[in-house]
């Protein structure tokens, strides 16, 4: 849950999913949509099916994770820091934990003028270097909240910092300045017409994207394709008839490697709608697999009007 997401956005998540499903056979039991539903606003569903496939997997082989990071690695979802990360803090093998934080501290104590990602090999054999043949799960614990409390992104306390007397980047007096990174890539914008259908009910129709790739599982408003292109699609791209208004304003949401702008389509159908999604009433938004992107384009077809 914590892979590119705050603690604090992630506490109440844990407490829930932890409550809900508190082995790895009960969260292998629950229905995939569950899983996605309580994930939904949390981003980066891939965690969640990954996180579900992998309880599956345990749950098949027993109920017990295996204790040698080589098997951990076998594990959906499960990749080279956290099958570490396992292995020392679960098991108390000696295996090398490297997160961000890790890589910042290391990059710091060794002064790396190797700008990231270019350095990350460097910083790894550094830390298979440092990491002890004992209590390796306490030492990386030790080590990500040194970066995570005092060696911090932008400005370290190195006045507080228990190993500044063997740090190279405390003695250039620009500890801030490292890790040296590559100049950032400017985020692209793609653009998407989106299709909310609505009955007289007031609910909505939603679809199930594809398993596989961004979102994957979690529900949708049609949309056109998301494209790098200047204007937006225009109604003549609608995935079926309705009588279609396109609405002022639009919707930006931020992912990782692009940006996404959508302009709302407002239908209206009461009847003969495509077989392949369903309607869902107002009262079952909130609960439902939407990532926050689609609740966006839903409040404001549903009239928050404006720019999201
Ligand atoms: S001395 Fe400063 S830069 Fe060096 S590890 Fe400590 S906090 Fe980080």
């Amino acid at each position: 849950m914590l892979q590119q997401t705050t603690v604090a956005a992630v506490i109440p998540y844990f407490l829930r999913f932890t409550s809900r499903w508190p082995t790895a056979q009960a969260l292998a039991a629950a229905p995939l949509d569950d899983v996605l539903a309580a994930w939904a606003g949390l981003g980066y569903y891939a965690r969640a099916r990954n996180l579900h496939a992998c309880a599956v997997a345990v749950a098949a082989s027993g109920g017990q994770f295996p204790g040698q990071e080589a098997d951990l690695l076998k594990l959906p979802g499960i990749g080279p820091y956290t099958a570490a990360a396992i292995a020392a803090i679960a098991f108390g093998q000696r295996a090398v934990v490297v997160d961000g934080n890790v890589d910042r501290v290391i990059a710091r104590i060794f002064a790396l003028e190797t700008p990231l990602p270019t350095v990350k090999p460097e910083i790894r054999r550094l830390a298979a270097l440092l990491t002890p043949e004992t209590r390796a799960g306490d030492y990386a614990q030790a080590m990500m909240d040194l970066g995570a409390t005092v060696c911090t992104p932008q400005s370290p306390t190195c006045q507080d910092c228990p190993v500044q007397r063997f740090c190279q980047a405390f003695g250039t007096g620009a500890a801030g300045q490292y890790p040296r990174k590559s100049p950032k890539a400017t985020r692209p914008i793609r653009r998407a017409l989106a299709f909310l259908l609505q009955d007289a009910d007031k609910r909505i129709w939603v679809r199930r994207r594809e398993a596989r790739g961004l979102l994957g599982g979690m529900l949708e408003v049609p949309s056109t394709d998301w494209l790098e292109q200047p204007a937006y699609p225009t109604l003549s791209a609608a995935p079926f008839p309705a009588a279609w208004t396109i609405l002022d304003g639009e919707v930006r949401h931020v992912f990782t490697h692009f940006e996404l702008r959508v302009q709302v389509a407002l239908g209206c159908q009461g009847q003969g709608a495509p077989n392949d999604g369903f309607w869902l009433a107002d009262k079952e938004i909130a609960q439902a697999a939407l990532p926050t992107v689609m609740k966006k384009i839903i409040r404001h077809g549903q009239g928050s009007g404006g720019t999201d």
